[in-house]
């Protein structure tokens, strides 16, 4: 009877294990072009699953799994574990339906309809180490500069629209040959679906123009190399766009020259090193750096000095490192052993240049280009450390389009403000950026803005619902957000740029109330003032203004941005006319125009509250920066000076009402100009910012019974003042925040506006 039993049982059970189910499931998430569907295959093929596996059009994946249950569920903890390196998932959607008897598992052609789901390509990857080393081993690939697979290469930068197929890629114009299209079919090969797959038969391929003669492949490669090192400037074409490149050794001599051909004196160029060892020589460098370095992304970290590159970063602490992140970047280091300028090339105020006809204009020695089209342009990205933590100065290769988490459920298109422009569109909670587009004056950045917003509204089928800008009532973007407003009959949301800043960060760290540090260069305020030194209240929705670092004058407006003593004078007033007399043949009217800047400062109209222009007087006076060649130069340049200070002014905060006093600071400076260090000097007025600005906010959030303080805008960049306000907050009990998935300044800016945007929506729903 016993045993009996028992066999009813096993039978049983030997028949639920075999009796098959269907499981229907899609994946969300960055699980097209990183290898997702061969290692979907693979893993149903070792189960012994049937079904199959296609992209969707909207990004996602859709797979049919049949058999056991217990298989099909060890399947999805595999999909969730061993998933590729690359490979992201933001949702699993799973649906059981009865047996459809499958005879195989196969990956299936790409649906072109689009469906509902958020899901997006992967930004570009650097070359993995299995490619670098397919240069040297794998005949078709040997020295072969477009090595790639499906764990590495382009991949924003080449989609035209989505599915990520290779037909809806630049690399469309180049059909595979035999032992490629063999790889491509083979489930069981790293580039089984690889969409950049090529070799040196089939692939793109390098020229080199130069002296009037073309060099193709290797010899074009080897030729760049011999050229750079004799001290040439070649242009380069990137991922993105192109390089301009030049030897960057103890001399200096093609950095000085390209300095001139860009007409560009001061602005800092990025560096590219072979690898760490070659970066140790330079810069200083921790684990932190290291890793942020090495990692997929690769972009450009900001090191400490070690060895002085003349004309690289003049003025500066610190250098823009990278480490190469192409084949082509890796054969040139086979022949070149010093650190290389890699710099975008642009035109000031235009977007990074990529195509051949536009780089003939530029004036280098050499072009090195090859023949595949570069969809969408990217900068390298920008990360500097702040303490241990890691800040975007610029979020673009790498980064772009990963999306990052929201609240809110209408699709919002933000345009962001001036400078360092990013556009963002908000879709069913998740925020999408685009490249970085740059200072939006010039009309061919313009057009590329509207271009950048096209094409990422395409590939996430972006239909916007509201729009939201800056509270300026000139910039390109403000008027691009009334114009497409007006023409659509949307919703327009104009957002205050401090709010903005604040609003970014609390957005980022789901805080519901904050008290925000906003520091900046400039923003317009609601009293018609440029604002930038501000302390606000805000619950994302509205802001308050609560207190800000004192009014002075600007004068001659964007004059005084760019001649730092102006704005001294705007401070300071006629205590400082001998001062400017004795260095007035900065100004280009000399002499008479000293006289002029000291009656726009009486009479002037606009004020300012901005923390940057305040740290450029300071730079000023402290003889530090006279004339800004790049933004920020003078904040940039004192904070390099201020490394070597300690405090020795020890200036108590002066708060009187809701203003916090800065003319008594620049008083104690001047006066002391000639008695003490400028480097203890520009650390001591660094001190005094952070300290009262952390001070104004503590009181404020203590008044309000408000736990947290947030800090935003490009004066965040700070190590110094950053890291001070964030050791008094922390020591009051009370919670730091920064931006740590967007840039602190107005690279992130856009994503503020949206936020708010979203939450006056969602507040009238
Ligand atoms: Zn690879
Ligand atoms: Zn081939
Ligand atoms: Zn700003």
């Amino acid at each position: 009877m016993f045993s009996s039993g028992n066999t009813v049982i096993a039978k049983i059970i030997i028949c639920f294990t075999f009796f098959l189910v269907l499981a229907k499931i899609k994946v969300n998430g960055i699980v097209q072009g990183v290898g997702f569907r061969p290692f979907i295959y693979r893993i149903a093929s070792h189960l012994n699953l049937k079904g199959y596996v296609l992209n969707l059009g909207d990004a996602g994946v859709e797979i049919e799994v049949e058999g056991s249950k217990e298989e099909i569920e060890k399947f999805i903890e595999f999909l969730k574990d061993k998933k590729p390196p690359l490979a992201k998932i933001d949702e699993i959607k799973v649906k059981w339906a009865d047996e459809r008897k499958y005879k195989r598992f196969e990956i299936r052609k790409s649906k072109e309809e689009k469906r509902e789901g958020i899901s997006i390509i992967p930004p570009d990857i650097s070359i993995c180490q299995e490619c670098i080393e397919d240069m040297e081993k794998q005949e078709r690939r040997r020295n072969y500069f477009f090595t790639t697979c499906t764990n590495c290469g382009p991949r924003f930068t080449i989609i035209k629209k989505l599915p990520y197929d290779r037909c809806n890629t630049t690399m469309d114009e180049f059909e595979m040959c035999e032992e490629c299209y063999a790889e491509y079919t083979n489930p069981s090969n790293r580039r089984y679906h690889a969409q950049t797959i090529a070799c040196k038969n089939c692939g793109p391929q390098i020229f080199l123009k130069w002296d009037e003669k073309i060099f193709e492949g290797e010899e074009a490669i080897w030729k760049a190399t011999n050229l750079l090192n004799n001290g040439k400037i070649v242009a380069i074409k990137g991922i993105g766009g192109y390089h301009l490149a030049c030897l960057a050794d103890e001399k200096g001599r093609a950095v000085r020259k390209l300095r001139s051909i860009l007409g560009r004196p001061q602005k800092p160029f990025a560096l590219m090193a072979r690898d760490i060892k070659m970066i140790e020589g330079i810069a200083f460098i921790n684990d932190k750096e290291k890793d942020m370095l090495l990692s997929y992304i690769k972009p450009i970290v900001l090191l400490e000095k070690k060895e002085e590159l003349p004309y690289v970063a003049p003025g500066l602490h610190n250098y823009g490192v990278m480490l190469p992140y192409t084949g082509l970047h890796f054969l040139l280091f086979k022949k070149i052993s010093c650190p290389l300028v890699m710099t975008s090339a642009n035109l000031p105020g235009r977007p990074i240049i990529y195509s051949e006809e536009e780089i003939e204009n530029i004036g280098v020695d050499a072009i090195l280009f090859y023949n595949r089209k570069i969809w969408q342009r990217c900068d390298d990205s920008i990360v500097k450390f702040i303490g241990k933590q890691p800040v975007l100065i610029r979020r673009s290769r790498g980064f772009v389009p990963t999306a990052i988490k929201i609240d809110g459920a209408t699709n919002i298109l933000a345009t962001g403000a001036e400078e360092n422009v990013v556009a963002c569109l908000l879709k069913d909670g998740h925020a999408f950026l685009s490249q970085y587009i740059g200072h939006l004056q010039h009309l061919e950045t313009f057009e590329f803005f509207k271009e950048a917003i096209n094409h990422l509204a395409g590939l996430i089928s972006f239909t916007p619902e509201a729009i939201a800008c800056d509270l300026h009532p000139n910039f390109l973007t403000t008027k691009f957000a009334e114009e497409m407003a007006e023409e659509k009959n949307l919703p327009l949301f104009r957002v205050q740029h401090h709010h903005a800043h604040v609003a970014k960060v609390m957005a980022e760290h789901s805080l519901k109330e904050a008290i925000g540090i906003a520091i900046d260069g400039f923003g317009y305020g609601n009293d018609g003032m440029a604002w930038g030194g501000e302390i606000l209240y805000s619950n994302i929705a509205e802001y308050e203004r609560l207190c800000h670092l004192q009014y002075h004058a600007m004068p001659g407006g964007d004059a005084a941005t760019k001649y730092p003593l102006r704005m001294l004078a705007g401070i300071l007033g006629k205590e400082v006319e001998d001062f400017l007399i004795e260095r007035s043949k900065v100004f280009p009217y000399g002499e008479k125009e000293v006289e002029v800047i000291l009656k726009q400062a009486r009479n002037a109209k606009i004020k300012t509250s901005s923390c940057g222009r305040l740290l450029d007087a300071i730079a000023a006076l402290l003889d530090i920066c006279h004339v800004m060649h790049y933004e920020g130069e003078a904040a940039m340049k004192l904070e390099s000076v201020a490394r070597k200070g300690k405090d020795v002014l020890h200036i108590k905060p002066v708060i009187k009402g809701n203003v916090i006093e800065t003319r008594y600071l620049l008083q104690q400076i001047f006066e002391n100009r000639n008695k003490i260090r400028k480097e203890d000097l520009a650390y001591s007025a660094e001190e005094y910012i952070a300290n009262s600005l952390a001070m104004a906010a503590i009181q404020k959030a203590e008044e309000m019974g408000i736990k947290n303080i947030v800090v935003a805008g490009g004066c965040a960049y700070n190590e110094h003042i950053t890291l001070r306000i964030k050791e008094k907050v922390e020591k009051e009990g009370m919670n730091f925040f920064i931006n740590k998935l967007l840039p602190c300044g107005d690279g992130g800016i856009s994503f503020g506006q949206a936020a708010v945007a979203s939450m006056l929506i969602g507040n009238k729903n």
